[in-house]
Order: structure tokens, then sequence, then C-alpha cells
């Protein structure tokens, strides 16, 4: 089959790229027929004008919000930033509109990647603290420094654009070019989940740690998606100087960020129709329960909490329960390429590691330990809890530094690279702890593993559903592919982990304690399909407790305790290793010593 008619067969995401393109032009000139009906001038024209700007800048805060998991609290002041591009440009600096908006735009870009450069890398809550101290700062500049900004009195005669034969000084020829720029941005936004970037946006906001050992660089994912919320910050912002002709600071103010956040979460943060519908609301409901006159403010925040508390997805969430994932298509997929060189290379090295130590304060979790993998080999890891076998293989992925020793992947030393750096050499892990990414379906999962930088088919979109399914296939969870991850049980979870990582066709395949968890049959279900994966030759170095699976499928056995390697070699050499029966077994085992 070839990739086109799969993809389209599968009616999977990816394969969507250009859907709704005849959707989009139809829409847009529908809606610039409607756009005539608003007259020229006066309030309906301003409350358009009012939606459609705002709608832009919330359309930002899906991406880093809604995607990428990032709180932003500074959307109002990229706006701000757009709109005094426009005015000053076109005022003071006598610029035509379009320059002066591309001016605005590239301000709130560059204060936007600076802000996140600084402060992304840190993590957890610093992006919304810087980000809360930036909106502050630009108040305070764009009310003082009136020399450049026109101060507290706010810009005046903001012109609009003249393009011949457009009539774009007019009211509703504006909300025309409005309102076509929102529809553009909309579908770019609805788009962007579906490709890549945008799958490791939600891959990040889902679980970092996860992301970055499926190859994600999560710092430039999170500083590329905050990016994008300031561009389309800047834009709303520009547009809505045009349409108003007169700006003032306290129209970009912290309380203007949070009216942006409430129309994204109000709307359905996960979706830019969410934020249409969230914005147009939020600019309407005030002019709807204006009558209220002084109970307004508190109807008005009382229908906003019961709406976000009774649907914490937005009210676009509400589609979502109506929604019917389609039916998985039951066509042929190419069976996943898994290494087969069993027999013919068993001498070469997979993975060296030398004198591996790892110290946490004055624990060592991990005191010097050699290891070798070779290739096509199953190598299991064992030792009692808190050996540190975890430690071991979050130090070889890269999640820990060492405190000392080398890391060879494939002949490559790895020892100081990232973890996202170190798949690209074929590494690929699945938790101790189950890491998936709970707001994805499972094969977007698996797409993500499928995109492993290095891995041959990882920018060819319709071959990484193919290469997905066929993840999936060999798991026998293909018929879930379009479940949402977190509705599933814990042992199929686990094996969407595993799918997640063969999906990518790594190298070396490391599985921390893949039985853990799972009930007797999904035990005995794992051991089925951890012999099928040795058939194939595919070099796993797995960390299990059951002895009774490791001798079966370890082709090599190296023992942890306190940290330190105790034994290393064949299974029933070092089953029956004193030191190994006292420290693991606690008792002689008589089968092993037989
Ligand atoms: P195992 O997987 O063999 O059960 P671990 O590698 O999880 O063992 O833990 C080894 C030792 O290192 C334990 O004493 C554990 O408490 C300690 N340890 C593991 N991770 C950390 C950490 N991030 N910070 C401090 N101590 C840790
Ligand atoms: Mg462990």
């Amino acid at each position: 089959m070839s990739t086109t008619t799969m993809a389209a067969a599968t009616g999977i995401p990816q394969a969507r790229a250009w859907r709704g393109l005849p959707a989009l032009a139809a829409a847009i000139v529908g809606v610039l027929a409607l756009s005539t009906l608003v007259p020229e001038q006066g309030y309906t024209l301003n409350i358009f004008m009012q939606a459609a700007t705002y709608s832009i800048a919330v359309a930002g805060l899906v991406v880093v919000l809604g995607y990428c998991g990032q709180i932003s609290l500074a959307q109002a002041a990229f706006f701000g930033l757009g709109a005094y591009g426009v005015a000053l440009g076109t005022v003071d600096f006598g610029l035509p509109f379009f320059v002066a908006l591309l001016a605005g735009v590239v301000s709130a870009t560059v204060f936007g990647v600076a802000l996140g450069l600084a402060s992304l890398r840190l993590g957890g809550h610093y992006l919304a603290m810087v980000t809360i101290s930036f909106q502050q700062i630009l108040t305070l500049v764009l009310t003082n420094w009136a020399g450049l900004t026109h101060g507290p009195d706010g810009v005046k005669n903001i012109a609009r654009p003249s393009v011949p034969g457009l009539r774009l000084e007019s009211g509703d020829h504006y909300l025309g070019l409005c309102l076509v720029t929102l529809m553009g941005i909309t579908w770019y936004i609805w788009r962007l989940k579906t490709t890549r970037l945008g799958r490791a946006m939600q891959a990040v906001r889902d679980n970092e740690i996860a992301a970055s050992t499926c190859g994600i660089d999560i710092f430039a994912t999170k500083v590329l998606a905050f990016g994008i919320s300031a561009v389309l910050g800047g834009l709303g912002g520009g547009l809505f100087a045009g349409a108003f002709a007169y700006i003032s600071p306290d129209q970009f103010g912290f309380g203007e960020s949070i009216v942006l956040l409430t129309m994204a979460l109000l709307g359905g943060v996960q979706s830019p129709f969410g934020a249409l519908l969230g914005t147009g609301l939020l600019v309407i409901l005030p002019e709807w329960l204006r009558f209220l006159r002084q109970v307004y403010l508190a109807v008005y925040g009382a229908a906003v909490i019961l709406i976000m508390v009774f649907l914490p997805d937005g009210l676009w969430g509400l589609t979502h329960r109506l929604r019917r994932p389609a039916p998985v298509a039951a066509g042929a997929v190419a069976p996943l390429p898994l290494l087969s060189q069993r027999g013919t290379e068993t001498a070469e090295i997979a993975m060296a590691i030398n004198g591996l130590a790892k110290h946490f304060g004055g624990l060592k979790a991990l005191d010097g330990v050699d290891m070798a993998v070779r290739r096509g080999t199953v190598h299991a890891l064992i030792g009692p809890n808190g050996s540190g076998k975890t430690t071991f293989i979050n130090v070889v992925t890269g999640l820990y530094r060492p405190t000392a020793g080398r890391i060879a992947i494939a002949g490559q030393d790895v020892t100081g690279t990232a973890p996202h750096q170190r798949t690209r050499r074929g590494l690929a892990r699945t938790f101790q702890n189950i890491r998936v990414f709970r707001g994805m379906t499972v094969l977007e999962n698996v797409m993500v593993g499928a995109e492993r930088p290095g891995n041959d088919i990882a920018e060819q979109p319709a071959l990484v559903v193919e290469r997905a399914l066929a993840a999936l296939d060999f798991v026998g969870l293909r018929g879930d592919a379009h479940r949402m991850v977190g509705t599933l049980s814990y042992g199929t979870q686990r094996y969407v982990e595993i799918a997640r990582a063969l999906a990518g066709s790594p190298q070396v395949l490391l599985l921390d304690e893949p039985a853990a968890g799972l009930n007797l049959s999904e035990k005995h279900e794992l051991g089925l399909l951890l012999r099928r994966l040795k058939g194939h030759g595919l070099t796993i170095l797995i960390v299990d407790h059951d002895m009774n699976l490791v001798e079966q499928v370890a082709d090599h056995i190296t023992v942890l305790n306190f940290g330190r390697r105790i034994a290393d070699g064949g299974p029933r050499d070092v089953l029956s290793h004193p030191d190994v029966i006292a420290a693991y077994l606690g008792e002689p085992r008589q089968d092993a010593a037989a």
C-alpha cells in the first residue's frame, strides 16, 4: 500500500495536513460576505473588532498553555507591544501600516523569545513569575516614558492601512481583514496540533521526562511555543490599534492578561475553536449583562467560575463528549522493522559502561559499575530494591549526570549529552512508574516514539503513522489506537509505553521493571512479548524482579547490590553465585544451584 493511500485509509491526523483548506476558503468567503452586513462604524462594529483581534491573541495562549502546558501571564503585554508598534509607527514615524505592524510583531517576538530563553530552562512556574514581572514593567514603561509612548494619554489618530481597491480605511472592510487573519491563524493552530511539532509540545506538556527520552528537545520546544504565542499576541494587538484608532497603557495591563487567559480557559484552551468561543462570549457577555447594573460584575464572575469548575476543558470540550473515535482501519501495515542480527554480530558491543558512579549527597546509588551489553542479546540487570538499577538506567539515558564514569552507545561516547541527544544513537526506554502522554491518544503517543530523531522515517508523516500502527500491532493494541491513553488500564498503558519505544526502531531498548504493577495474566503476556522481541534479535537491557522471567529471557545477567556490581556473567553462573544468593535471593536457591 502506498503511503498516501495508507494515510487515507487510517484517517490519521497527520494525513489531514491540507484537509480543511477548502473549508477554510469557503468560510473566509462566507465571513467576508457576512462582515459587509456589519455597519461601517459604531457599537456593533467595535464589538466585532474587539472579538476578532482579541481572538488572535487568545489563540497564542492555546499554543503556549493548551498545547505546551506553560502558563504565560503577559499576553496583554505582547498585545500592547504590537499595538504600540502600529500606533507609534504610523503616527510618530510615518511608517506604512503593514511595516509598523511588522515592527510591532517583531518586537513582541524578540521580547517573547528573550523571556522564554531566560526563564524556560528553569522549569516549574518560573515562566509565570517572569511574565508577571514583564507585564508590570511594560505597563510602567508605557505610562512613564512619555517621550516615546505619549504616556498615560495614549496615542490618537492611528491610521488604518490603505491598499488600493480594498478600502481598508472603512470599518467593515478592516473588520474583514481582521477576520481573514483570524481564520488563517485558527486554521494554522488547529493543524499545528497534528504535526510533529504539535505532538512534541503536547508531549512536553504531559510528561517532560518521557518527552526528553523520546528525543524531544524540551527547552527548544517550550521557547518555540512561547515565541509563537508572543507573535500572535503582537499581531492581535497591532490589528487592535488599527481597529480603534486610539490606544492607552491601561488597555494592556495585568488585568487584561487575566482576561485573555480567562477567555482561553472558558472556551477551551486545547483548541483554537475554544479560543474563538471563549473570546466571543467574554466580549459579548458583559454587554448582555449590562442591564444588571450594580450586580453585573458578581454575576459575570460567578458565571465564569461556574463554567470553569464544571467544564474543566472549557465549552469547546463539550464537543469532545459528542465525538466518537473513528474506527481503526484494518488494512495491513508493513511489519515493524526490528533489528534481526542475532547470531551474526553478537561480538559487537551495543552499549559500554565504564566505572559509572552516581552519588546523591553521601549516598552512593551507583559506585563504579562496569557493563557491556552485546548487540542482539537480552541483558538483565537485577538486584535488591534500592540497589541502584533505576538510577543506572536514568544515568544511561541522560536524566541524571553521572558523578564519574563513561557511557558509550555503539562505540560513541555520550556521557555528557542531554537525553534527547542520546536518543539519536538509538536509545529507547520504558519507565518503572509509567510515563505516558495522558492528554494524547494511544496512536499519538506511539507516533511521538516513531518521530525519534535519527529514526529513518521520523520526518515522513505518513510513514510515522504506519510505523506507529505497526508497533501497536506488535503489542496487540491496534484496536485501541484512537483511544485516549488515560482511559486505559495500567497494564495496557505499559504496552503503550513499550510500543512507543519500539516505534522508534531502537538500537538498544531499556526496560525498567516492565512487569511492575501487572497482574499474573498480564505478566504472562509480557513474558511472551519479551520472547518475541528476543526472537527478533533486539538488544535489550531489562530490569526485573521475576527470576523465572529473567532466567528464561536473559543471555547475560549483571547483579547490583548497594550500587556495586557483585556478579556478571551467564544466567547459570550468576544465579548460583554465593554473593548473589546471599544478597539478592536471601537464601540459596535449590533449582539454580542444581
Ligand atoms: P532500584 O531501582 O534498584 O530499586 P534506585 O536506583 O531507584 O534503586 O535507588 C537506588 C538508591 O538511590 C536508593 O537508595 C534511592 O533512595 C536513591 N535515589 C534514587 N534516586 C534518587 C534521587 N533522585 N535523589 C536521591 N536519592 C535517590
Ligand atoms: Mg527501580
